[in-house]
């Protein structure tokens, strides 16, 4: 087997120098758990950013993809498979249906439709030329304009990067697109000040994923979408991190109360193959006609079975309630932590998409727990990310919590 050197020389050599990697090299997964080269364990906390929710190797998830690639991997969207509309009725069945427990018929989308892409960033694209056929059918070229909101995080390609609040990711590539007017997140004045006839969609992540976990209230959001029917816009939800289960919810909106127009998901949705899908309601999705949007790969038949069987085992195997119990461990223990270390500030988020914001950088932490055998992720330079498979248990947590209690204390021993 090669060396870890080895591996790293060559991607030095032969990649574009766009990724600041840990010094790990993974061979395998199982589970919550992750090994190198030497066959050392990790916990994972990280689930690749937010895919992997089912864990490594889940052993439904290998006998689909076996299964299903001995058929058939790929037809292209000019043929019918037997699994993109089961997907997409599955999709459309789930946020239109209220969640028992909070009973808000706000939160259903309704009669919907979905289209699915290989990635994140492409079902935001897809959302926002949908939002401008919708737009422009109502209120002439004029209604184009989008609303996105600022330290947000949508995608790297043009149009989502447009709506990309972060000077970090833009600076480089404009000009970007100029019909994109920004607002603070939960400033419901600059809301209304910036919401008019020529706006088309209203673009935001319920809870901020790369940008640090921060949570819109349910006042902001029912403020956007009652600008948005006022003015015929579309509400479009970034739900590619917070969504499918991670906040507890099936998606994030059933736990605000507040349901968008469209809606994007994509990281954990086949269990680490890629796939991206956005769901409009009916009012929206007719806008669109045959030939003016399409992918090759989005929504072939190996990556849409995955998915049925993803939802499935979140289904059957009851991964809410775990996520909702552990989740809210998590965050007690993530409480005490800010509550006692001088080195941390405060907790965020919920379910199993949680932040610990630290007066101290993130990253050197994040470096420092892999020799402690603790996968963490840092956003923003002093948030420390969490976003564990939704098979995490308690236990796990009380290994992930004494590892960063640990590196807090040493790195406020350095500081003295
Ligand atoms: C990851 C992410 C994206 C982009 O998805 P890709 O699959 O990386 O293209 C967009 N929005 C949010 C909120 C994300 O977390």
């Amino acid at each position: 087997m090669k060396t870890f050197e080895q591996i790293a020389d060559l991607e030095r050599r032969y990649l574009l120098g766009t990724y600041a990697r840990y010094p790990l090299v993974l061979t395998r997964g199982k589970g919550v758990f992750l090994y190198d080269l030497d066959d050392r364990r990790y916990l994972d906390f990280v689930s690749g950013i937010g895919v992997n929710a089912l864990g490594h190797a889940h052993p439904r998830i290998v006998k689909t993809i076996r299964e299903q690639a001995a058929k058939l991997i790929h037809v292209s969207n000019l043929y019918y498979h037997e699994y993109q509309g089961a997907l997409a009725e599955k999709l459309c069945t789930l946020v239109s249906r209220p969640p028992a427990a909070a009973g808000s018929s706000e939160a259903s989308m309704g009669a919907c439709r979905a289209f699915f892409s290989n990635s994140g960033t492409e079902a935001i694209e897809g959302s926002i030329k949908l939002a401008r056929l919708a737009g422009h059918r109502v209120g002439g070229e004029a209604k184009c304009r989008l609303l996105a909101l600022e330290g947000s995080y949508h995608g790297r390609t043009f149009g989502a990067l447009s709506l990309t609040g972060q000077d970090k990711h833009r600076k480089g590539f404009e000009p970007l697109l100029q019909e994109v007017t920004f607002v603070k997140r939960n400033d419901l004045e600059g809301l209304r000040a910036a919401v008019d006839d020529d706006t088309c969609a209203i673009v935001l992540e319920p809870i901020f994923g790369e940008g640090g976990i921060y949570e819109c209230s349910v006042e902001f959001l029912g403020e956007c979408r009652a600008l948005a029917d006022r003015h015929r816009a579309a509400l479009i939800f970034d739900e590619i991190q917070c969504g499918l289960g991670r906040t507890g919810t099936i998606l994030a909106f059933q736990a605000f109360g507040v349901a968008p127009d469209i809606v994007a998901i994509a990281k954990p949705i086949a269990a680490g193959l890629p796939l991206g899908a956005f769901i409009a309601k009916e009012e929206f999705a007719n806008a669109i006609s045959p030939g003016q949007h399409g992918t090759t790969f989005g929504g072939g038949p190996l990556a849409c079975r995955v998915a049925l069987e993803f939802l499935a085992i979140v289904e059957e195997e009851k991964l809410l309630d775990n996520v909702n119990k552990v989740g809210r461990y998590l965050n007690q223990e993530l409480t005490a932590i800010a509550e006692k270390s001088p080195a941390a500030k405060e907790a965020r988020g919920r379910g199993f998409i949680q932040g610990l914001n630290l007066e101290v950088p993130a990253r050197p932490i994040v470096d420092d727990a892999l020799a402690e055998g603790v996968l963490f992720n840092s956003t923003q330079d002093t948030v420390i990310r969490f976003l564990p498979p939704f098979l995490l248990e308690e236990k796990h947590v009380d290994k992930g919590m004494r590892v960063l209690k640990k590196l807090l204390k040493k790195k406020r021993k350095e500081a003295a």
